[in-house]
């Protein structure tokens, strides 16, 4: 691949950028200056930016705690999305929200740039599980985790696969849960406990297959997965 390419696959610029970086001497190649952007480089090239070694990096793979009122798209002409609370190293990576969270619901997103990655973990025939923490409007008892079990008749007649469901805690008014479905139809979280007449008050997703929300992340925040926390997904 070409120098560019190198370094705009790694995030360090728009295309623009990099040519000037790379003309104005800023960049190092086995440790000599390099000003040709045209010059054919490899994953292992030794590649420096303004001194700082640039390891060949081209997909990445970020877990975001979402906050409320922010869309899982990369651009809106009214509302903020998810790549609005993402800082200047990740401006440059072409990053998208591998599935959806709504605009009220918190937790685990996922943010990357690969393309087989995210069709792979979206795919209805993977079955990836997605757990939620919730709370309810309503009595949630041992009779509602047989019916989840058996699977939910949706409004549109759609009856879902079975589902795991977990009381945290429940009174005659509200209750906490945990549960663990293996699709992702819309709004499926809320759709399901509405078909038995109650009512989702706040909605989290806390883990995508066995890669669990990184509690310490802030709403907003995001960390850098490893290879071994994104095959824990899959
Ligand atoms: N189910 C929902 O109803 N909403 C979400 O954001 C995710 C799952």
């Amino acid at each position: 691949m070409r120098l560019d390419k190198f370094l705009a696959d790694c995030g360090q610029g728009s295309r623009k950028d990099i040519k000037k970086m790379i003309t104005n001497g800023l960049v190092t190649l086995d440790g000599a200056v390099c000003k040709s952007a045209q010059t054919a480089v490899d994953e292992n090239s030794d590649v420096a930016l303004c001194g700082k070694k640039i390891v060949y990096e081209k997909f990445i793979y970020l877990m975001m705690n979402k906050p409320q009122g922010y869309i899982s798209a990369t651009e809106d002409t009214r509302k903020k999305t998810v790549l609005d609370l993402l800082g200047d190293e990740y401006k440059y990576f072409s990053l998208f929200p591998a599935g959806r969270l709504d605009i009220d619901t918190e937790g685990f997103l996922l943010l990357t740039n690969d393309g087989n990655f995210a069709h792979n973990i979206l795919s209805p025939k993977k079955h990836v599980d997605k757990t939620y923490f919730a709370k309810i409007d309503g009595q949630i008892t041992d009779e509602h985790i047989k019916m989840f079990a058996d699977g939910i008749v949706l409004d549109d007649g759609y009856k879902t696969l079975p589902s795991r469901l977990k009381i945290l805690k429940s009174d005659e008014n509200s209750s906490e849960i945990e549960i663990t479905v293996r699709e992702g139809k819309f709004h499926q979280i809320k759709r399901m406990f509405d078909a038995v007449g109650t009512h989702v008050a706040y909605l989290k997703r806390i883990a995508m297959g066995g890669l669990y929300l990184d509690e310490s992340l802030g709403k907003g925040e995001v960390k850098k997965l490893t290879k071994e926390e994104t095959e824990k997904i899959t």
